[in-house]
């Protein structure tokens, strides 16, 4: 089994009421892998400038992340993010964005990576994830992100994308702003009208969302003490929601869909700890799943006792 993802491969300027850094390794596809690579073997395509170093790179690498599929691009700029949050950490404030190399990038996939079973259109200009869509033809789940700046620049390409997928993992926000329709559940079934089967509703701090055709399932955010940086938290979401998926192979059925709602809201609450990808680069599977059981035993669903009839 294996995940590939494109998306953003970054450095990121970070302020947040609790400190702030600049040019710290980011990017929607950084935050991705770093997350699912504890589920599944992640092979991440993009490109990256000169100033990407070696040792962002290492940061890939030591967990086990294939990178054959990142070009550096001679004389090039990595793509650049500057952004801040306000005590509301759950809305995240561009001040600029540079694409660098990401605006002259034409995707062209090794067979490894055409080849994954899984393939994650993290958030990035439409137009690629169309083109990383079409040289995966194999893949049996498809999933997509996306946000506000491709949603007002970008809106006819993104829609032809997320007709292409299986899932579509989204911002409640972006979810209404991209569908034009208020009511997330009507929203959501607007999306799946579009061809996706799921999509999941990110919302930040208050946890995530899950709609399948017929069904509905919603779990809380974990109530953490410490909270420094909510960047790439919808993206290690997105990993360990999809790296668990992949791991299990075949159709999901409902319990291996809510493990992985499970596993995504895990893997979010860690990055979110420590700025950019401190967190996640240095956890151990052993965390990950003693993170699992306390959201299991704070939530136990199952446990909600039946109204007598
Ligand atoms: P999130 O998981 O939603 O917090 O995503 C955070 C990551 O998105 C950051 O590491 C940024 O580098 C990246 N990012 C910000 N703006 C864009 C954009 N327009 N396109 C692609 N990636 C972006």
């Amino acid at each position: 089994m294996a995940v590939t993802v494109v998306g953003s491969i970054a450095f990121d300027s970070v302020r947040t009421p609790f400190g702030e850094r600049e040019r710290m390794l980011g990017g929607s596809a950084v935050h991705f892998s770093l997350a699912a690579s504890f589920f599944s073997e992640v092979r991440v395509v993009g490109p990256v400038g000169e100033d990407f170093g070696d040792e962002q790179l290492a940061v890939l690498e030591r967990r086990g992340v294939e990178t054959g599929d990142i070009e550096r691009v001679p004389g090039g700029e990595t793509f650049f993010w500057r952004g801040h949050y306000e005590y509301d950490l759950n809305t995240a404030h561009t001040d600029e964005t540079r694409l660098g190399v990401f605006a002259d990038f034409a995707p062209k996939l090794s067979p490894g990576s055409r080849g994954a079973e899984t393939l994650f259109l993290a958030n990035i200009q439409p137009q690629l994830q169309q083109q990383v869509r079409a040289q995966c033809r194999d893949a049996r789940l498809v999933a997509l992100d996306s946000m506000n700046l491709w949603i007002e620049t970008a809106r006819d390409p993104l829609l032809a994308a997320i007709a292409e997928v299986d899932c579509v993992i989204l911002n409640d926000a972006e979810i209404r702003e991209l569908t034009a329709e208020p009511n997330l559940a009507r929203a959501a079934r607007t999306l799946m009208g579009l061809g996706p089967r799921m999509v999941v509703a990110k919302r930040g701090e208050y946890g995530a969302a899950l709609f399948t055709a017929d069904g509905f399932f919603a779990l809380p955010g974990l109530p953490l003490e410490d909270v420094r940086d909510p960047t790439g938290a919808g993206d290690s979401f997105a990993g360990g929601f999809l790296g668990y998926l992949d791991s299990q192979g075949g159709e999901p059925d409902e319990a291996a869909l809510r493990r992985a709602m499970g596993y995504g809201t895990v893997l979010a609450s860690f990055n979110v700890e420590q700025f950019g990808t401190e967190r996640v680069a240095a956890l151990t599977r052993e965390e990950v799943d003693e993170r699992l059981r306390s959201l299991h035993r704070m939530t136990q669903f199952e446990a909600i006792p039946q109204p007598a009839r």
